[in-house]
């Protein structure tokens, strides 16, 4: 899959691939990248610093004079070119992606195919990002334009490798930034086979750049006074630090969280249809999906729903083919998600469906297969915190009201669903959930461009609204306004 000399990775910068920097007294430190499907080392990435985060930040905001300088419609005519790049190496991106994520092949592809619908969207930029224009009094006129921020820096989870990254890639650069990109240290290799289709579609050196490594960049990054910006995507408490660090530097940010997401199945749902969203939400990506489903408030006991859930649940397979389910990313995830079941297990609830049997089965890899928990204690750890694997929470309450109480006490707030065939019952939960993102009869509600990306309450941070689509041009772009007056006027007022 890698060339040789790709498997110790290097960063990006100015548009090549450059060694991290050693310090007198030791060299470039790596960690090992491994593949989730055996556990076998694929590469090795580097431990960035301080010193790399310099390099890129002085490459990145060389090359904003120029790149800002040119308007919208010439930078989405690169971008246009970068799209057709992503079609021609789909099929390799994705086996990129199964590789160091573990995802299903089909996933894979879906994942580089949304983060193409991305790019779709910022080389449409020229014709909606155009500035309001109004004569506010006799004589004098009131215009407003978008302008770039400068250099921004954009930090990712591992668990989609192509598509959170062109959440913000594309729309940054066709705003007229420059940017570094800090890829997760667990998946790095796909964003560094993408650096290459940007400069061969022909974003100029500098323009995009990427720093490997975990916190030190990061937060390199943050404080560096020439990076104007920062959007992350992650966990809940290191977005909440982020965006407090930046917040203190006064500086803009977007920090996107964790999620626990909720679906209410209400009494009149179609079964069928119900059952198989909510194990294709739960399932997919192995659970892995700051989207996923991770609850289901039934509302009274819905022994058909349940046993629908189990079936399928049961009828999964393991594997990288399309409809099975692949593994978790690591070790530590493995050993998170059996942790959090056998809780629960301890705690009373039901193992309906038990996952555990596959990290058994599975002599290399990182393998938990579907489980679903039919719980009693509402304080069960496994029904209120991020578990990020295939498991299912079941629990049955008496009410609409008790389940939309659960659902706003949740600290989290990314999405929601009820599954219902009545608008009037839809209508209520929708007004009434405590997430960001909601979905009638959809357990994986993800708001397509133009709409933007974002969660409420823990699930977000930052002083900025949301990401991608109109969100993301507002956050990676200031309004200049300008008044105008090029005719004196009789009898002006001080107005005018
Ligand atoms: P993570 O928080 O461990 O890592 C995210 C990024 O932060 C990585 O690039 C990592 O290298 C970097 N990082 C690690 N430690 C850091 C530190 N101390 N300071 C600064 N940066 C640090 O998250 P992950 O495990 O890669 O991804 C899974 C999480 O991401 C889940 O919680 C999931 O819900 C969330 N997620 C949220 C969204 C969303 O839109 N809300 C989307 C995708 C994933």
């Amino acid at each position: 899959m890698f060339a040789q000399e790709q498997t110790h990775l290097r960063n990006w910068i100015n548009g090549e691939f450059v060694d991290p920097v050693s310090s007198d007294v030791a060299p470039a430190k790596y960690l090992p990248v491994t593949s989730p499907y055996n556990a076998k080392v694929i590469g090795h990435v580097p431990l960035s610093t301080v010193e790399d985060v310099n390099r890129a930040v002085a490459a990145a905001s060389a090359a904003f004079p120029a790149w800002s300088k040119r308007t919208v419609k010439d930078r989405a005519a690169i971008l246009i070119r970068f799209h057709s790049l992503l079609t021609k190496h789909l099929d390799q991106l994705a086996d990129i992606v199964v590789l160091e994520n573990g995802k299903n092949k089909a996933e894979a592809l879906a994942s580089v195919l949304k983060g193409q619908e991305t790019v779709e969207y910022a080389l449409s930029l020229p014709q909606v990002v155009q500035g309001k224009m109004l004569e506010v009094s006799r004589g004098v006129t009131c215009y407003d334009t978008r302008c770039p921020l400068g250099v921004v820096a954009s930090v990712v989870p591992f668990n989609f490798p192509v598509m959170v990254p062109m959440w913000t890639v594309p729309i940054a650069i066709a705003m007229g930034n420059t940017m570094i990109l800090k890829p997760s240290e667990k998946v790095p290799f796909t964003m560094t086979k993408i650096v290459e289709l940007l400069k061969e579609a022909g974003v100029p050196d500098g323009v995009v750049n990427l720093v490997h490594g975990t916190a030190e960049p990061v937060n390199a990054l943050i404080d560096h006074p020439d990076v104007k910006a920062v959007t992350f995507v992650g966990t809940s408490h290191i977005a909440e630090a982020v965006s407090q660090r930046a917040h203190r530097l006064n500086k803009r940010v977007l920090a996107l969280g964790g999620a626990k997401n909720h679906m209410v199945s209400a009494p009149d749902c179609n079964i069928e249809m119900t059952s198989t969203d909510v194990v294709n939400s739960y399932t997919g990506c192995s659970g892995q999906r700051c989207m996923a489903a991770t609850v289901l408030l039934t509302i009274g006991h819905q022994q058909e729903l349940i046993d629908k859930i189990v079936a399928k649940s049961q009828a999964l397979r393991a594997g990288s083919q399309a409809g099975q389910v692949g593994p978790v990313i690591d070790q530590a995830s493995v050993n998170k998600i059996t942790r959090y079941i056998s809780e629960s297990e301890a705690s009373g609830a039901k193992i309906l469906v038990d996952g555990r049997s596959w990290t058994k089965e599975h002599q290399e890899g990182f393998w938990v297969g579907p489980t679903v928990i039919l719980h009693t204690n509402k304080q069960d750890a496994a029904l209120n915190e991020e578990i990020f694997g295939p498991v299912l929470s079941i629990l049955a309450v008496e009410s609409a009201d008790e389940a939309l109480e659960i659902e706003n006490a949740n600290p989290y707030g990314n999405a929601a669903c009820i599954y219902t065939n009545s608008g009037a019952t839809a209508d209520h939960f929708v007004k009434r959930f405590s997430a960001g993102m909601c979905g009638v009869n959809i357990g994986v509600a993800v708001p397509r461009e133009p709409f933007s990306f974002g969660g409420w309450n823990k699930s977000r941070f930052g002083n900025h609204c949301d990401i991608t689509g109109d969100g993301g041009v507002e956050f990676f772009s200031t309004r200049r306004k300008v008044t105008t007056k090029w005719v004196p006027q009789e009898n002006a007022s001080w107005m005018s």
